[in-house]
């Protein structure tokens, strides 16, 4: 990972640092068409108490910086590593899980726990269902090189087809989320670079200058899936594998490390206490701890992304009254840079900065 100040990436929470606040606004056919439009939110992180230090209000990681960094960490700790490998089929009986990896070696262990994303195959063999629904969108991600300094400053603009995210990274960068409808992703996907660029500049505007789009252009059909349950016996989900959210807010990412945060410490007790880590009481403390909290993640992303992506006056009218309600009462908005920064809660022990 990179130094404090350079913290900046495609990851975690939009609103950015205290002298250069973050903003969400609505409505605008190109993001910045215009000034500020009749209703917009202001996130400055000198409100919040953590940042009364100057620490802004929250770092956007490039996934690739972390991935590297728990790799070396993983090595540094002399954690076996079986790579590459893919879990075919798994099994519980009820004193071990038992997974067979698809080059035929097998694993036995207490608990296995289910983070393959998606399509969980552990999820699937603990025979836990999952709900959700697919949204009419999808989401084109791309990274960008401006010409003026973004100075710190991510970007959220609610458009009737979806929220267009600017979220700065270092060297002038910046990560675009683009959300726009399944028909125009596609489109965007397949696009000549020449004519990706022409949309993109309609959708960005000139705020920042000229913006050069860097590198490949990654499309995702966004939906939700949330398994029924978190555990099973000798069996627990983890990450998208339990919880996959709309990534309106930024989230998905931060709720995957808390559960992670949260099973390693429910696990590290028990073992410490002696009990069988796989039994369904210990795996139970996992579930009830972050149950709620997803749920409730879950469902406000979903309550966003049907508010603000659509053209309907009426819902128009209430969100811009709303996010006015927001901007002037001072708690409403510590609570949303605080959700923002994924840190509120029953925190676990590793996300506060403590040893397990
Ligand atoms: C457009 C978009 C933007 C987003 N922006 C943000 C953001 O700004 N902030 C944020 O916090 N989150 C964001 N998210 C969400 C975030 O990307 C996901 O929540 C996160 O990647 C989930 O991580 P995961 O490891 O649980 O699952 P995944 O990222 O799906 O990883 C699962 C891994 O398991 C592997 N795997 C699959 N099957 C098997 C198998 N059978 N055996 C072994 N391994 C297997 C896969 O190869 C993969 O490496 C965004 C998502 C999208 C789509």
């Amino acid at each position: 990972m990179e130094d404090a100040g350079d913290r900046r990436g495609a990851q975690s929470s939009r609103p950015a640092d205290r002298a250069n606040p973050g903003h969400r606004r609505q409505d605008a056919g190109a993001a910045s068409r215009g000034g500020p439009g009749p209703f917009f939110l202001r996130f400055d992180s000198a409100e919040i108490a953590d940042s009364s230090d100057g620490e802004p209000l929250g770092y956007l990681l490039e996934n690739r910086h972390v991935r590297a960094a728990l790799a070396a960490a993983i090595g540094e700790a002399g954690i076996p590593v079986l790579a590459p490998a893919k879990v075919a089929k798994a099994e519980f009986t009820s004193r071990e899980a038992v997974v067979t990896l698809d080059d035929g070696r097998v694993l036995i262990a207490p608990v296995a726990v289910g983070a393959e994303g998606r399509g969980s195959v552990i999820r699937a063999a603990a025979k836990i269902g999952a709900l959700g629904w697919d949204y009419p969108q999808t989401g084109v991600v791309a990274t960008v090189r401006m010409e003026r300094p973004h100075e710190g400053v991510a970007h959220e603009y609610f458009l009737p087809g979806g929220p267009f995210a600017i979220l700065p990274l270092t060297d002038n960068r910046a990560s675009l989320v683009w959300t726009e409808s399944r028909q125009r992703g596609a489109a965007l996907k397949a696009a000549r670079p020449e004519v990706f660029q022409a949309h993109l500049d309609r959708r960005f505007g000139d705020f920042l200058g000229q913006v050069r789009v860097e590198g490949p252009v990654f499309t995702y059909p966004l939906s939700l899936q949330l398994a029924e349950r978190f555990v099973a016996p000798r069996a627990a989900l983890l990450g998208d594998a339990a919880h996959g959210i709309h990534p309106i807010a930024g989230q998905g990412l931060n709720l995957g490390l808390k559960g992670a945060a949260a099973l390693a410490e429910v696990l590290t007790d028990a073992a410490r206490l002696g009990e069988d880590i796989g039994s369904e009481v210990v795996l139970e403390r996992y579930a009830a701890w972050r149950r709620l909290d997803t749920v409730s993640i879950s469902l406000a992303a979903d309550a966003f992304v049907r508010l603000f992506s659509n053209d309907n006056p009426a819902l128009r009218l209430a969100r811009g009254l709303g996010m006015a309600a927001v901007n002037r009462i001072g708690p409403a908005r510590r609570f949303f840079m605080q959700e923002a920064g994924g840190a509120m809660g029953d925190l676990p022990r590793l996300l506060r900065g403590e040893a397990l």
